[in-house]
């Protein structure tokens, strides 16, 4: 296949470029190339395939999420993203570190797209090490941890955790919000009986976030590890520490996701606010502002989507009682489709486009070798965008949840083709996948 007469994104450029693509593996770039199966796409722009390093497929927090491997990897191919990492939810108690990985590489046969896992830490013990070890030898490179929730993590686990993945070479990919301090601001908001949505954000305030970046970013320091990954970083409180922490030496990855570039909490007073109930919550506008000067700044390294949709009737469980909402909000779908119309509005510079949605997750996750940049030897994952001035609506995204958080956004542009390693999976904004052919993407060493 050689795609013809495309504005094709490479590092810091728009350059018109043939690119052949050649038992799914990007064979040849360059001018006037002959070939074929020639597909002309003269006017349209070509961009690496999105990676979203953060999204809940078949996650069970006590309620079910409404995507699985197959709606979630259409939906995401949908919106131009070719991989995704995605994080398992927790097992039973008890279980090792490799039990949910092996039950998501199930799931995973279902997916569309490639994919790539994280483990997930539970409790530490004297089986960790070992598990950790098989977990790499999987291909995983990474595991989460959580500051909130059953499986919370103690000062003196996250530095057993650290240490040991300084060891092995893995990312430690932290949620980073205080519990004790949630939990003292959910039991006055419930004896007060503050229950509307709204009270979700006050009960998890900027500085909650903050101090657990503070925390794990220096615990990781005092046993020299530089490679933490703080997940969905959302607050003003939060990049401020950032950029002091970073100024103490401190080395790790930051990442944000779309929702809180663009969506507020005033959103929680809206009729149907439950449905934009996620941890870490909405924030300010001032936040939005702090957001976007850490990502010019250079204090942001990905974005991803956290992806983790519900029906509408199970948000509306939380309707009267924030505590009772399952938390997360789709999205996997318009990240792409969001950020790629920022360049065209000359919001997001072209390197920092494809470092952001793309390129720093390949590299962080070590699956840039095949993934993240249009370049010779690469697998053949491209998105193929038209420039069109259009609104998206609740009905045009393709999770099964079937609402959008940012219905009503005005956007630069449609996703025309969506090609995995060679296939085009979606054509003329069609999903055309035959079979799920995504594959498990194993990271390098
Ligand atoms: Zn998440």
């Amino acid at each position: 296949m050689i795609l013809k007469n495309g504005l094709v994104l490479i590092e810091n450029r728009i350059e018109p470029l043939d690119i052949e693509i050649l038992q799914g593996k990007i064979s040849r770039i360059g001018k006037n190339l002959i070939g074929p199966e020639e597909i002309d796409i003269s006017g349209k722009y070509v961009a690496p395939g999105a990676i979203d390093p953060h999204t809940h497929f078949n996650i069970d927090v006590g309620v079910l999420s409404c995507d699985d491997f197959e709606s979630g990897s259409i939906a995401a191919a949908c919106g131009g993203t070719t991989t995704i990492i995605d994080h398992p939810g927790f097992g039973p108690s008890g279980c090792s570190l490799m039990y949910m990985p092996e039950k998501y590489l199930k799931y995973g046969e279902r997916s569309y797209i490639d994919y790539g896992l994280h483990g997930v830490a539970q409790e530490f013990n004297i089986n960790t090490y070992g598990e950790l070890r098989a977990l790499k030898s999987m291909g995983i490179n990474s595991f989460k941890v959580y500051l909130t929730y059953t499986y919370k993590q103690d000062d003196k686990s996250l530095l057993e955790f650290f240490a040991l993945a300084k060891e092995l070479n893995m990312v430690v990919a932290v949620h980073c919000e205080n519990h004790e301090a949630i939990e003292h601001l959910r039991n006055r908001f419930k004896r007060e009986n503050k229950l509307s949505p709204i009270y979700h954000s006050y009960s998890r305030p900027g500085d909650v976030e903050a101090e657990g970046i503070s925390r794990v970013v220096r615990l990781a320091k005092v046993v020299e590890y530089d490679k933490l990954y703080l997940v969905h970083v959302s607050s003003k409180e939060a990049l401020r520490e950032i950029s002091i922490l970073r100024k103490d030496g401190c080395k790790f990855f930051v990442e944000t996701c779309t929702q809180y570039l663009y969506l507020d909490n005033r959103n929680y007073l809206l009729e149907d606010g439950v449905k934009y109930i996620l941890s870490p919550p909405l924030r300010e506008r001032e936040d939005i502002k702090i957001l976007w000067e850490g990502i010019k700044k250079g204090e942001i390294d990905t974005i991803g989507t956290d992806h983790c949709s519900f029906y509408l009737e199970d948000k509306n469980r939380g309707k009267e009682d924030f505590t009772l909402c399952p938390n997360g909000i789709p999205g996997v779908e318009e990240r792409n489709l969001i950020l790629f119309s920022e360049v065209l509005n000359g919001k997001l510079s072209v390197e920092k486009y494809i470092n952001l949605v793309a390129l720093n997750s390949a590299k962080i996750f070590k699956m840039d070798g095949q993934k993240g940049s249009i370049e010779v030897g690469k697998d053949g994952d491209l998105v193929v965008f038209t420039p069109e001035n259009w609104t998206l609506t609740d009905d045009m995204v393709h999770s099964k949840c079937g609402y959008s958080v940012f219905n009503g956004k005005r956007l630069s542009c449609r996703v025309d083709k969506t090609i995995l390693r060679g296939k085009i999976i979606v054509d003329e904004g069609c999903f055309v996948g035959q079979n799920p052919e995504g594959r498990f993407i194993k990271g390098e060493n």
